[in-house]
């Protein structure tokens, strides 16, 4: 079996798809983004697509070896997300060539649900509860909420009891049984989020995402020192060797993202690395239906899982939802917040690939805001 073709597909609401077909009729399916910067990482799937093309697609490994550090240069957010892409598309076509779902290939099922949490937005309490309540309605056990909005460096007391009373007011409709994370998304200052962090202690956050901005990481120690809440991140680093420091560090949750950190298979050895430091899994998957089907068969069999993020109803999506684009919406139908395993080959999702041609002509252009302080000064999104 030789691989024959790759295409990619710019489709809402700010997703990028690869194909890869090969000789035999087999195709396998990925996602390779970075938000925002999909066309770059589209030029990058093209760029890598020539190392594949007339290449046996089961030999994975060595493919991956090659598309990460056959060029040289290596790493960083848009080259790890091409070949994120590109890895998920070679297990999907290895799942479908055997007539296993990637979880067995990577060794078996550990556990035979996951459970997922969801986004919750809300900038006031009252309105976050509702959003909270009809999640609790709709079956899940966990949610997620920024800590803030655009924020000063260092918060005022009312700034500070602004965060304190949304985790207070989402922990009232939890009651003790759910959970709630805290995304700071590396809005505050290091000093901003320690005294944050000991504010909301007393509420007992499943983790708090992001404390620290990446090129913060070196600070994570004294942090995670610093407080007895669970930390976690991982989102915006890319592979095994960047996760080494923050583990080492401290932080108790890693959240590669299936679309940014190499793919499956690096993901699965990130997860190893975590299980060495009695660190958790909780794949960041703020995207779309093949990152989180990947997220999914790399959860089924990771003993250190602990949480997945799904996207459903996230407030990116826009013009098109995590359902949007397949054939058989079964894989995500989640009960008592939980997926069930899939016994379907490959990644488990059959894509409508007739709604991602035409999705692609249309295409998007989607760039995060960029958010500025009162004093016109650049501010972290
Ligand atoms: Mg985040």
């Amino acid at each position: 079996m030789k691989i024959v073709r790759v295409e990619t597909f710019l489709v809402a609401p700010r997703w990028l798809f690869c194909r890869v077909e090969t000789d035999e009729g087999l195709v396998g399916w990925g996602e390779p983004v970075v938000e925002g910067r999909a066309e770059v990482v589209r030029a990058a799937v093209d760029v890598l697509a020539e190392q594949l093309i007339g290449q046996d697609p089961l030999r994975i490994q060595d493919h991956w070896q090659v598309l990460t550090k056959g060029g040289f240069y290596r790493g960083g957010p848009v080259l790890s997300s091409a070949v994120a892409g590109l890895d998920h598309a070679l297990w999907d076509i290895a799942g479908k060539a055997y007539g296993a779902p990637v979880h067995a290939l990577l060794g078996g099922a550990v556990r035979d649900t996951v459970r997922v949490y969801a986004w919750v937005g809300g900038d006031e309490p009252a309105r976050l509860a509702d959003e909270i309540s009809a999640q609790i309605e709709a079956g899940f056990t966990a949610v997620k909420m920024n800590a803030a909005g655009r924020t000063e460096p260092l918060t005022t007391p009312a700034g500070t009891a602004a965060v304190v009373e949304r985790v207070a007011a989402a922990r009232e409709v939890l009651g003790p049984h759910r959970d709630v994370a805290v995304d700071f998304h590396g809005r505050f200052t290091p000093a901003g989020a320690r005294r944050l962090l000991h504010e909301i202690t007393p509420l007992h956050p499943l983790f708090v995402e992001e404390p620290l901005l990446p090129e913060h990481g070196h600070l994570t120690a004294s942090l995670a020192a610093s407080t007895p809440v669970p930390l976690a991140t991982g989102e915006r680093l890319y592979g095994r060797a960047e996760f080494l420091p923050v583990l080492s560090a401290g932080i108790a949750v890693a959240q590669p993202d299936l679309s940014h950190a190499g793919g499956i298979t690096e993901v699965i050895r990130i997860a190893a690395l975590a299980e060495t430091f009695g660190a958790q899994l909780a794949p960041h998957c703020p995207l779309g239906p093949i990152s989180l089907a990947a997220s999914l068969q790399v959860a089924f069999c990771t003993p250190n899982f602990l949480i997945q993020e799904q996207s459903l109803g996230i407030h990116y999506n826009k013009d098109a939802d995590l359902l949007s684009y397949l054939l058989d919406t079964e894989p995500f139908r989640f009960t008592d917040g939980h997926a069930r395993r899939s016994t379907l080959p490959g990644l488990g999702v059959t894509i409508d690939e007739s709604a991602v041609r035409a999705a692609d002509r249309a295409g998007h252009a989607w760039r995060n805001p960029v958010w500025r302080h009162a004093d016109g000064s650049f501010a972290e999104w």
